[in-house]
């Protein structure tokens, strides 16, 4: 079956490929403001504009038995839609969670995974106000998140010669997902980084309310990819520094792989017009986090390449996850 063949499978054509086919179907109309296609939709509603967004975690896929508590399940399951926002620059307001789960699961854990959620919505600044529960053969956790924001932040507005920066460090999330593979009862940093993303709320916020980011994305698939997901909605390429991207602490020896598209890392990476270089230094102490230079917007036709140590340029492919695509390569 090719790829584009019209009778092919999900497998076929990659979770991003189904995304190109649908996204140009779906009808704009009276209040939406950003359509489908980036981290959270903007609508307006009397005059306020919201955010929408909503992602699931499932059993078998993000997580297996043995591998987070429920609790621990029900806090990503929330965190990672809150990261969605943060990379519009909003701010978290309600959720409604829709669970699948198999009729043996003890009530204890998925109340556990409740609390977690509303627990995680309010430290936040959020509300778990409703949800919905089916029985399912493993368990999922689907939430939808609505945030605000005066000043939402796109994917699409990156010009060539813009600062690439990303928050925090990269790979560590990944490198806990390397360890639960390897072993179930893993722990340390980076184990602990994978069941409790930490989305940059306050940094997204306070970089779409200065006006100093001309383009930003939460970092959830692996840099390269999410990267490429700004080239195109922005119609630019983009120059990477390899030695220039933040490694976490403990963990030097963390492969390149891993740094450029190991995933789940719920970083940002926006992009700053040069003019406001000055006044984004003065802002980086108050972000609560580090924000690292890694390189630069270029032209479209330079495409997306990661310079070596030695300035060599080296073309990755876009490496990154893509649920069915992975299907597709086993
Ligand atoms: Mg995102």
């Amino acid at each position: 079956m090719s790829a584009s063949g019209r009778n092919g499978t999900l497998a076929d054509i990659g979770e991003f490929g189904f995304l190109a086919r649908l996204l140009p179907l779906l009808p704009g109309g009276a209040g939406v403001v950003v359509g489908p296609g980036d981290d959270a939709a903007v609508v307006e509603v009397n005059g306020t504009r919201l955010l929408l967004t909503t992602d699931a975690i499932v059993e078998g896929v993000h997580f297996r038995q043995g591998w987070m508590t429920p609790r621990q399940i029900g806090r990503k399951a929330y965190l990672v839609n809150a990261s969605d926002i943060a990379a519009m620059g909003g701010r978290p307001r309600f959720c409604v969670v829709s669970t699948g789960a198999p009729p043996h699961i003890p009530v204890r854990s998925l109340s556990a995974l409740h609390r977690g959620i509303a627990d995680a919505a309010a430290e936040t600044g959020a509300l778990l106000v409703g949800g919905n529960l089916s029985r399912a053969e493993e368990l999922f956790v689907s939430v939808t998140l609505v945030g605000e924001s005066k000043r939402p932040v796109t994917r699409a507005g990156a010009q060539p010669g813009d600062l690439l920066f990303v928050s925090g460090t990269l790979g560590l999330a990944a490198a806990g997902l390397h360890a639960l593979l390897r072993d179930r009862r893993a722990s340390g940093s980076a184990v602990t980084r994978f069941r409790e993303p930490v989305p940059r709320l306050h940094a997204g916020a306070a970089l779409a309310r200065a006006g100093v980011v001309s383009a930003m994305i939460d970092v959830s698939d692996g840099l390269l990819q999410d990267l490429h997901h700004i080239c195109e909605a922005s119609g630019v390429g983009a120059q990477i520094e390899l030695e220039k991207l933040p490694r976490p602490r403990n963990a030097r020896t963390i492969e390149t792989k891993l740094l450029l598209s190991g995933g789940e890392d719920y970083e940002l990476l926006c992009a700053v017009p040069e003019r406001r270089a000055a006044q984004l230094r003065r802002l980086v102490p108050r972000l609560g986090c580090p924000l690292t230079w890694i390189g630069r917007v270029m032209p479209k036709t330079y495409g997306v390449h990661v310079r070596n140590v030695s300035g060599d340029d080296l073309e990755f492919p876009q490496g990154g996850f893509d649920h069915f695509a992975a299907a597709r390569r086993r």
